[in-house]
């Protein structure tokens, strides 16, 4: 500008009139351009420093446009950042080759005066040029854009950390557009989850990863997000590029992005988590189904230290335990408490307590009394573990033992009745031997008696001696034939008989047993079946239940006799101890006598037990009906309460059969005697003597052996016939059925009469007789003995 100036060539006054005016319109352009609210410059490209600055400049750099001025050529260079140095200097390059009106632009940093960068986006126009037509000088305006640049900045840094959160987050995301399902981004973690490359996905559609048959499913899913401005949560399956199918946790929020609308996918891959849901519910539904099939409950059943108790959980078999069901003891165990048999409910709280205390297995057998099923008998197995609180939680199982505890009863109450017979079987076999010594004893004590008074004038008082020991010796024999009845013994000759006539011959003779005080009442049943058995053992039943009825009653009473049919099934007996199952009569004596206490019921039945003063009772009565019940396979029920009497029920098998006619009379005295020859065998000399003066003096010619062996000698030698053999049973070398067998092939009409003690099973299978047997019991009277040879010899003819 001073050079144009300098070159004018007008005159002085002019000259000095324009250089006012020149002045002037100066100062006023100055003015103008330092009110400018922008930095404007003149730079010099070659010499490197500003020509001219307005004011503003220091309101952006704070060097005074004259400091800018006077700072030189090296100035510009030195405030340049570095940084942005090459991209200023090709900005100047470019100004110096283009046109007038070419307006370039270029963003740098410069250092202000107090050495902090600041940004300025210069405007620029070539402005003068040299005579070669270079711009050698720039105009330009600048513009503060610090704070612009800041802002860019931060953008820029904020917007590289969102990348990076979305890039390097470890959850698989993705942006699609909304409109087009396509994908316009998706971060690494996706691509490695699904197995797509990134060019993959960013060339498709989300239908891609959704299997066919949930693509309606997802596009409903995607309207009700459309409508939803938050984040939608939803479960999908996705498809990976192998195929495999997995099971996602979705996020998905609307989001601008580019201008379109968007959204921003974010996907939790739960399968294992499902996997494991599924094997959890697969475990447990296996679990539930084992303890509904368990018969009994399972459970876990939680003590709190304040007292507190419930079943947190417990199988449908709660209901059959104890008849609640798992919902009503899910937060309060009372119930179940309210369930327990009074007598166990103690036992059961204090076993609780103690296995809460030492953590040591619960086990017990307890009863409960429930609505429906009444008591039933309940067993427990159950491990504790302490709880965080200081109580417990058993798991556990509780099962029904009724029928094993019903069974155990049973069991016990039948080794009782095993023990009880054992004890009588013994006992009785005691009582056998016994009786069957002393019975040859009393035989020949009362054959010599019986022989000795005849011999005796029955004046003499001798007479009146041997009578006394006949007496005492039948005495002695009356009750030994007892203790054979009890040992079942005794030899019988059973007959289908109807019990109410055989019951209505005794009354008579019943009745002058008990007396006049007391009163007999007789109640046969209208129509009653049969028994088979020995006539005589009905009488031995029914004279000593009616003695024994007596003695019970003090002054007056009653006594009753009944009859009944009975039928039992397997059920009653079940419930009946002692009943066994078949159909029966009855023969019942009741009396309202003073009654036993069970103690003494407990013992009746046993041999030598009584309760009567010494020569009052024997305690065999009811040993007898024992034996004789036993022996014709009945059972006896004994029923008794003190003070009010007693009653003996004996029930006897029925028989099919019809009664025979009444047993015909014995033979009498006129008959008796003959001529026939008995053979006589018996090894106890003294008896064998007995017996052939006995026969010998009826007139029968008697060949007597002590063996045998004897007996089959003198038979051997014997000329004439033999028509009866007496033999003994029991003898040293050989018994009486083998002897009797022996003989019968050299004289097979040979008629057989035994003699015993007892039959020991030996002539009578279970003491029963076989046809065409005869059998006396020892010991015998002379007079016995005749009528019994002579009843052999009737039933041969
Ligand atoms: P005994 O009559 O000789 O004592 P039993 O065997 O007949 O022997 O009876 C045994 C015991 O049973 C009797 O002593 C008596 O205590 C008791 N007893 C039997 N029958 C009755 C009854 N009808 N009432 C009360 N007690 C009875
Ligand atoms: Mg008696």
């Amino acid at each position: 500008m001073s050079e144009k100036a300098a070159r004018s060539d007008k005159p002085d006054e002019m000259r000095e009139q324009a250089h006012g005016t020149l002045k002037h319109t100066q100062h006023l352009v100055g003015r103008i351009l330092d009110s400018a609210p922008i930095v404007l410059y003149i730079y010099d490209l070659v010499e490197r420093h500003y020509v001219y600055s307005n004011r503003e400049i220091a309101s952006v750099l704070g060097y005074t446009p004259k400091q800018i001025g006077a700072l030189g050529s090296a100035l510009f260079p030195t405030l340049l950042h570095p940084d942005d140095a090459p991209l200023v200097e090709q900005h100047h390059a470019r100004l110096a080759v283009v046109g007038d009106d070419e307006v370039l632009e270029c963003e740098y940093r410069m250092k202000d005066a107090k050495g902090q960068w600041r940004w300025l986006k210069s405007r620029d126009v070539p402005f003068a040029r040299d005579r070669q037509g270079h711009c050698h000088q720039i105009l330009g305006s600048a513009e503060d854009i610090t704070d612009r640049k800041g802002t860019e900045q931060r953008l820029r840094e904020s917007e590289a950390r969102y990348r990076d959160m979305f890039e390097a987050n470890p959850h698989p995301m993705w942006v699609f557009d909304a409109e087009t399902l396509r994908f316009l981004a998706v971060n690494d973690a996706a691509v490695a989850l699904y197995g797509y490359s990134r060019d993959e996905f960013l060339s498709s559609t989300i239908e891609a990863i959704r299997p066919a048959e949930d693509l309606s499913h997802m596009h409903e899913a995607l309207d009700r997000a459309r409508g939803n401005p938050g984040v939608d949560q939803t479960w999908a399956r996705h498809r990976k590029r192998d195929g495999t199918l997995i099971n996602v946790e979705i996020a998905s929020h609307p989001l601008e992005f580019g201008g379109r609308r968007t959204r921003l996918i974010l996907v939790h891959d739960i399968t294992r988590r499902v996997q494991a849901e599924a094997e959890r519910q697969h475990s447990y539904n296996l679990l539930a189904k084992l303890a509904a099939q368990v018969p009994g409950v399972i459970y876990q059943y939680r003590l709190c230290l304040d007292g507190r108790s419930f079943f947190p959980y417990s199988s449908p078999g709660m209901e059959d335990i104890y008849e609640v069901s798992p919902e009503d003891v899910r937060e309060d165990a009372t119930p179940v408490f309210g369930r327990l048999h009074p007598d166990d409910y103690d036992y059961i709280v204090a076993s609780i307590q103690e296995s809460a205390r030492t953590l040591q297995p619960y086990h017990s057998e307890f009863r409960v009394v429930l609505p429906r099923q009444g008591l039933r008998w309940r067993l427990c197995h159950a491990i504790p573990e302490r709880m965080e609180d200081g109580g417990a939680l058993w798991h556990g199982i509780i099962s029904d033992i009724t029928d094993r505890k019903r069974a155990e009863a049973e069991k016990a109450a039948l080794q009782d009745q095993l023990a009880q017979a054992q004890k009588m079987e013994s006992v009785g076999r005691l009582a056998g031997g016994v009786a069957h010594d002393s019975n040859n004893m009393l035989a020949v004590i009362m054959g010599h008696t019986e022989l000795a008074l005849e011999q005796v004038d029955p004046n003499q008082p001798l007479y009146a001696n041997l009578e006394e020991i006949r007496a005492a010796a039948e005495r002695s024999a009356a009750l030994t034939r007892q203790l054979l009845a009890f040992a079942r013994k005794q030899t019988i000759a059973p007959r289908v008989l109807d019990l109410n006539e055989t019951v209505s011959g005794m009354l008579k003779m019943l009745r002058r047993l008990i007396g006049e005080n007391i009163d007999l009442t007789w109640k046969p049943a209208s129509t009653l079946g049969h028994v088979k058995m020995d006539p005589s053992q009905i009488d031995q039943i029914l004279a000593n239940l009616s003695v024994n009825a007596r003695d019970a009653i003090s002054g007056v009473g009653k006594v009753t006799i009944e009859t009944a049919d009975e039928e039992f099934d397997d059920a009653y007996c079940a419930s009946h101890q002692g009943f066994v199952p078949g159909a029966y009569l009855m023969l019942a004596v009741s009396d309202t006598g003073r009654g036993m206490d069970r103690e003494t019921l407990a013992h009746v039945f046993e041999p030598f037990f009584t309760t009567k003063g010494v020569g009052e009772g024997t305690g065999l009565g009811l040993a007898t009906v024992y034996g004789i019940v036993k022996q014709n396979n009945g059972f006896i029920d004994a029923r008794s309460e003190p003070g009010l009497g007693t009653t003996f029920a004996i029930y006897l098998p029925r028989h099919a059969g019809k009664a025979a006619t009444a047993a015909t009379e014995g033979p009498t005295e006129a008959e008796m005697g003959g001529r026939e020859t008995i053979l006589l065998v018996e090894d106890e000399p003294a008896l064998l003597k007995l017996g052939k003066t006995m026969l010998e003096r009826w007139g029968y010619t008697v060949l007597a052996a002590t063996t045998p062996t004897e007996a089959i000698r003198l038979a051997e030698q014997h000329a004439g016939s033999i028509h009866l053999l007496v033999t003994d049973v029991v003898m040293p070398e050989m018994n009486g059925r083998d002897l009797a067998e022996h003989l019968l092939t050299r004289y097979p009409t040979l008629t057989r009469l035994f003699t015993s003690g007892y039959t020991a099973d030996i002539i009578a299978r279970h003491g029963v007789l076989d046809e065409g047997v005869h059998f006396i019991q020892k010991p015998f009277s002379a007079g016995a003995l005749a009528a019994k040879v002579r009843e052999a010899f009737k039933a041969r003819t």
